[in-house]
């Protein structure tokens, strides 16, 4: 039976109107409605999933991303496959549970086979009594053709991020080269559906230009896609991109985008209710405390850093990217406490699928589940 909550009557003048909010008590009003309604659908419990940045090498120009293939000081890496083995059982080991292999844009053979190779590696190498299939594992490899998702998918992903950026058109041509186009990101978000990957989207916050009705209508896309995950976070310039012109006029308004951001997240949680939200790295880039303020708005999902620090610094998509030096160890304890600090808890060696997805699952034919 189809749920239909009150909230995903939500349309887009009031979506817009809770984005708008600034004053201090109208803000955490709607952050207790999203607590709420988290707790209700999700539960009080943390997912983890640890987070390898195995390679910043990229095709594409994105005009806003510090690894675009434009920028020059960038060294590019990839990770040796017994590096990236390596990453999954430290996340196994730490009860983790879940892994997200995330990299610049490539979609030669070559590129398609080593990720092929390191799915299959991880799923094998990382079964044990706390995960008898193995670790969970994400791709965040941007967009590719329908027969190399399959293979991933075959391979063992099954859950895929890839963010939409912005669904206004204008904005989101004005962030890219013309041959990167917001309809090709589309297909790809209905051809990951189609072939059964638990599918993320998300946009980033703050963008010059952007308005609240423009993100009030990414999150009825995000709904009216029926997205099992969300990864949402500001915009932070870099100063390696063409977009640096717009740095000051985004630090002017810096408290105003972590404002923004997080009743984005608590926005999101309302409208969207069971799905994964997480609370993205990029927050804490903005405020110490800003991964926690994410989870407060209703997020439930962190990635911790598990990248070798020996290439972390190659992998700076915005300006004051946190936890450049700590080693994985050091990360988990501290978002251990993090997390429980604010009355939550980690939720150790599971997958962490949404319950959008289970429920979903449940409502298909027997075969597709
Ligand atoms: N190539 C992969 C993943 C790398 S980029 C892919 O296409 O999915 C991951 C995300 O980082 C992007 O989707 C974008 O939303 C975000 N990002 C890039 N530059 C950023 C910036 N300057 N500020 C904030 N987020 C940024």
């Amino acid at each position: 039976m189809k749920r239909t909550p009150a909230s995903a009557r939500l349309d887009r003048e009031e979506l817009a109107a809770m984005l708008a909010l600034r004053d201090p008590a109208g803000r955490e009003e709607l952050r207790r409605r999203a607590e709420s309604v988290l707790l209700e659908e999700c539960g009080p419990r943390v997912a983890f999933r640890g987070l390898v940045e195995f390679s910043n090498i990229c095709r594409c120009n994105c005009r806003y991303c510090g690894i675009r293939r434009g920028n020059r000081a960038v060294r590019r890496f990839r990770l040796d496959p017994g590096e990236i083995l390596e990453c999954a059982r430290f996340c196994a080991e730490a009860g983790y549970g879940s892994i997200v292999l995330q990299s610049g844009e490539r979609n030669d053979a070559e590129f398609l086979g080593f990720v092929e190779r390191a799915v299959r590696a991880i799923k094998r190498e990382t079964v044990s009594g706390a995960l008898p299939s193995g670790l969970g594992v994400t791709l965040c490899v941007g967009e590719q053709a329908p027969d190399a998702y399959r293979r991933l998918f075959d391979a063992g992903a099954h859950r895929y991020l890839l963010r939409i950026e912005t669904t206004a058109p204008a904005l989101f041509a004005r962030l890219h080269p013309k041959e990167q186009t917001l309809a090709s990101r589309m297909k790809c978000l209905e051809s990951l559906k189609a072939i059964g990957f638990q599918t993320g989207t998300g946009v980033m916050i703050g963008l010059p230009g952007q308005t609240h009705g423009q993100l009030a209508d990414d999150l009825l896309f995000f709904r009216d896609m029926d997205v099992d995950m969300l990864g949402m976070g500001p915009y932070i310039a870099n100063e390696q991109t063409p977009m640096r012109r717009h740095a000051a006029g985004t630090r002017a308004r810096h408290a105003e985008i972590l404002e923004l951001s997080l009743n984005m997240i608590a926005a999101a949680r309302l409208l969207l209710r069971d799905v994964n939200i997480a609370s993205t790295t990029a927050l804490q880039a903005m405020d110490p405390v800003g991964r926690e303020l994410g989870l407060q708005f209703g997020a439930n999902v962190i990635m911790p850093q598990v990248t070798p620090v020996r290439v972390r610094r190659e992998y700076q998509l915005y300006e004051g990217k946190p936890c450049m030096d700590e080693d994985p160890q050091r990360c988990m304890e501290c978002l251990r406490r993090r997390i429980n600090a604010i009355g939550r808890e980690v939720c150790p060696d599971d997958w962490g699928d949404a319950p959008h997805a289970r429920r979903r699952r449940a409502g298909m034919p027997e075969k597709q589940r």
